[in-house]
């Protein structure tokens, strides 16, 4: 929809115009002499043409599939020379465009997926950044080991993970996958091949980090891993967003588990799964902490439901639907062929699994909040009340994220609110669609009155850019967002790479 449409209309934010291509031709031709292939058929770019949002569309004027560092370094040279812009995809997961491309070229990632070096004896890998974490699993588990933690999906990739952070159900233990990074191989905007890290190029290091692509592109990656385990996993049940936070929060404090999240059928069944690693945190758990959780067991809370709503006939309807979505749901996190002696095999497979196949649909409208933990409560309150508003059925999605204090300089502006100490937290508010048509300004004005919240709170966001931008100078001010766009003009003069994205 053009920015003009709709008169009348206010919106916080439209996508960006589409660069008109003037120097396209001098470019390819400048690209083909140095051996980059770009790919220009309309069924080719079409691929690329909306990322899993589906709610921002662009078309790229052609695609390069990332091959190495060094034809990355010829690609950002040619479109320094010529302003082409330069849009970065790994899985193309966003869901506010960030990962659309509005003309120039597409890169994508996912050409450069191989393994480079598994390290048992220093417990790291070196792999290259467009691999999917599912693949980077595949070759560890060859030799028992794994990613410390990534997103609960199939299709993300490393590079496009640590751009933006990464959050798995194991966060609030080990971090955000970004964390996992000891160190990188980044081609910046102006063509450079550099390896970054703490120790070396630290600067580059911290702003590539959670940099949402601004400041180069991840080609390679060395992260830390760990020994495989399958994992055990318990529900609890609770009809209280606000004591399933507080338990919730306590596990995480008194580090009880090795995983825990919430997942809700909007306010009425609210989830909190935990789950551990070994028979002995599991075992210490039972003996310190299972007594004092306030949910039920699924017995217990179905005859708790019972009552509740034998007590309430006209809420009938209510208490139907999440009779159905219990029956569709449950099983998915219990598949057989997932599980061997009661452990789950592998959390991202039930998960990326059930995401799709119950909350996934043509549109992934998927405003989040992510702030302090003693914010968190409150957020999560006032964004259930939009949910509701706004539509018949949704889901919500509640995790902690461990902070390491010496990471500080990488959450600069980005999804870790700046007032977190310890953990963050994160709640992504998900209608369900469930096949009704809803209007660009519906999924907009939902998208608003949440990431509203946000502003009004002091807090962050995961779903950060993009459509979304606009919220960015409100929630950080003008000073911040300004000396980053100084970074920013400095590092990519001719303002190619994700542009329109951040700033
Ligand atoms: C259904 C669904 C479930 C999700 N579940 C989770 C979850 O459990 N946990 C979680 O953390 N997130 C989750 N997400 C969000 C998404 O998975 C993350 O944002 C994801 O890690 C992004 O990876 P990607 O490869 O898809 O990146 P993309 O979407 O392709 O890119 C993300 C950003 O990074 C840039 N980029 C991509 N690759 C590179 C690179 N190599 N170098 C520099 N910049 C790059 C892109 O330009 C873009 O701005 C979910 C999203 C959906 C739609």
């Amino acid at each position: 929809m053009a920015p003009d449409a709709l008169q009348g209309i206010v919106r916080q934010q439209t996508n960006p115009a589409r660069w008109n291509g003037k120097a396209w031709s001098a470019f390819v031709a400048d690209l083909q002499a140095l051996g980059v292939e770009v790919a220009e058929s309309a069924a080719t770019r079409g691929i690329f043409a909306t990322d899993a949002g589906g709610t921002a569309y662009g078309l790229p004027h052609g695609v390069v599939i990332a091959q190495s560092a060094t034809q990355v370094s010829a690609l950002l040279k040619a479109a320094q020379a010529h302003c082409v812009p330069v849009t970065v995809r790994g899985g193309g997961l966003t869901t506010e465009g960030e990962s659309v491309a509005y003309g120039g070229v597409l890169l994508d990632m996912t050409g450069m997926s191989r393994v480079l070096a598994i390290d048992p004896v220093t417990m790291t890998v070196r792999t290259e950044a467009g691999i999917y974490w599912h693949g980077l699993a595949e070759e560890l588990r060859r030799e028992n080991l794994d990613y410390l933690s990534a997103p609960l999906n199939m299709t993300s990739s490393v590079g496009g993970t640590l751009g933006v952070g990464g959050i798995d159900v194991n966060s609030a233990r080990l971090g955000c996958s970004a964390d996992q990074a000891i160190s990188l191989q980044v081609v910046t905007p102006t063509g450079e091949i550099v390896e970054c890290s703490d120790n070396e190029n630290a600067e580059l290091f911290q702003r590539v980090i959670l940099g949402y692509g601004q400041f180069g592109v991840i080609t390679e990656v060395t992260l830390r891993i760990r020994p495989y385990t399958p994992l055990r996993m318990h529900y609890y049940y609770y009809s209280s967003l606000r004591t399933a936070i507080e338990d919730l929060q306590l596990l995480d404090r008194n580090d009880a588990s090795d995983y825990s999240g919430i997942l809700t059928i909007m306010d009425c069944a609210v989830n909190l799964l935990v789950a551990f690693d070994s028979d002995e945190r599991e075992a210490a758990f039972k003996a310190n902490w299972q007594q004092r959780l306030r949910g039920y067991g699924e017995f217990g809370f179905a005859l708790c439901m019972a009552g509740h709503y034998a007590l309430r006939p006209w809420r009938i309807g209510e208490a139907l639907y999440l009779f159905r979505r219990k029956q569709a749901v449950f099983p998915e996190f219990r598949r057989p062929e997932f599980h061997r002696d009661g452990r789950m095999d592998d959390r991202t497979v039930v998960f990326s699994r059930a995401v799709w196949k119950h909350w996934g649909s043509r549109n992934m409208v998927i405003p989040d909040l992510a702030t302090s933990a003693d914010k968190f409560i409150e957020a999560v309150e006032r964004g259930n009340k939009v949910c509701r508003k706004f539509f018949r059925h949704y889901t919500l999605y509640c995790v902690g994220i461990r902070l390491r204090p010496e990471h500080k300089p990488h959450y600069e502006m980005s999804c870790v609110p700046p007032d977190a100490e310890g953990w963050a937290y994160g709640c992504e508010f998900e209608p369900m669609i469930e096949g009704e048509v809803y209007s660009r300004d519906h999924f907009q004005s939902f998208k608003n009155a949440i990431y509203d919240i946000g502003v009004d709170l002091g807090a962050s966001y995961y779903r950060f850019g993009g459509m979304m931008k606009g919220y960015i100078r409100r929630v950080f001010g003008d000073a911040l967002v300004d000396r980053h766009l100084a970074m920013k003009r400095q590092a990519d003069p001719a303002m190619i790479l994700n542009r329109d994205v951040i700033f």
